[in-house]
């Protein structure tokens, strides 16, 4: 069945309404379109939690920078359907920013400590703009589930915190990264990258994968850290960002190992004009 789709929040209202007064139960994968098998994969996670699964696709303009990519991100809206329809997704919620937001809105929902580190510090107010517009989609679909997907692990660790520390009464579901065949993390933003630049971003998760031996070895953070870079540096297209080994709780820069710490090893490297982020999430050894 082809989801139904809706427009406005005037329309989400009342779907939810109807969908509240006959008892179902609500789970949400919020998204900004330009659909793939990562999203797809967190549809799937959402179907058996919920009675009706709801996918919001918009671009959120809060949550890009002055000079980032807003105006050309990819919107594929009638494939993004067939993917949902094929998913089995109920809804569709497809708002035009002026509906979602108020020309003179002054409200803000804004995480204070792990927004600070990785792409926080790169990209000022992104992570603002991501908590506010998915206050207001928990807010407008009043969910019991929410899938994010690992591929954005400080944007997920962020809203797990918003969630407990505002009182969202919210299951987030943490889904696994979804990688091509050769490696490379599905992302929207890959249809930017050239063939060229495409084969040398590689080096992104050939470096992750070689974090993970190396942790799993014994190495440390720093010799860990090097690895990475010189991975890395073997493609002459790509321009690090940043590469961090950070505690899982905090997403502050490991120095030392603890022994069964839980760290994320995270990237954001260029390849031309395109920001790619990757990462892998391991434990320290126990002993
Ligand atoms: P986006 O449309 O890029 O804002 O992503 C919407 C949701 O899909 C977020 O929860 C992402 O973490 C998730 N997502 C994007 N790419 C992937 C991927 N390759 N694997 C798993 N989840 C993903």
């Amino acid at each position: 069945m082809k989801p139904v789709v809706l427009r406005t929040k005037k329309a989400a209202r009342a779907y939810v309404t109807a969908q509240q007064k006959a008892g179902k139960t609500i789970a949400l994968v919020p998204t900004m379109g330009a659909l793939h098998e990562g999203h797809a994969s967190l549809m799937r996670q959402a179907r058996p939690k919920a009675d009706i699964v709801i996918v919001s696709v918009f671009v959120n303009p809060t949550q890009f920078g002055p000079n980032e990519d807003f105006a050309k991100y990819p919107r594929t809206f009638q494939d993004d359907l067939l993917v949902c329809e094929r998913e089995k997704v109920d809804a569709v919620f497809a708002p035009q920013p002026k509906d979602m937001y108020c020309g003179d809105r002054s409200a803000w929902v804004n995480e204070e400590s792990l927004s600070r580190f990785l792409c926080g510090a790169r990209r000022i107010g992104h992570f603002k703009g991501v908590c506010t517009v998915v206050s207001k989609l928990f807010n407008l679909f009043q969910p019991q589930v929410a899938c994010f997907g690992k591929k954005d692990a400080q944007q997920l660790l962020i809203l797990e915190r918003m969630v407990r520390d505002l009182d969202f009464p919210i299951k987030v579901v943490e889904c696994p990264l979804i990688r091509e065949k050769s490696g490379l993390a599905l992302s929207s933003r890959n249809k930017y990258l050239s063939p060229e630049e495409k084969k040398q971003a590689l080096v992104l998760s050939q470096s992750l994968k070689a974090a993970k031996e190396a942790v799993s070895s014994g190495k440390s953070a720093a010799e860990t850290k090097k690895l990475i870079a010189k991975i890395i540096a073997t493609s002459p297209l790509a321009k690090v960002d940043y590469i961090s080994i950070c505690d899982r709780e905090t997403l502050e820069e490991v120095k030392t190992f603890k022994k069964g710490q839980k760290i994320l090893v995270a990237l954001a490297v260029y390849f031309g004009t395109t920001r790619l982020i990757d990462n892998v999430w391991l434990t320290t050894p126990k002993k």
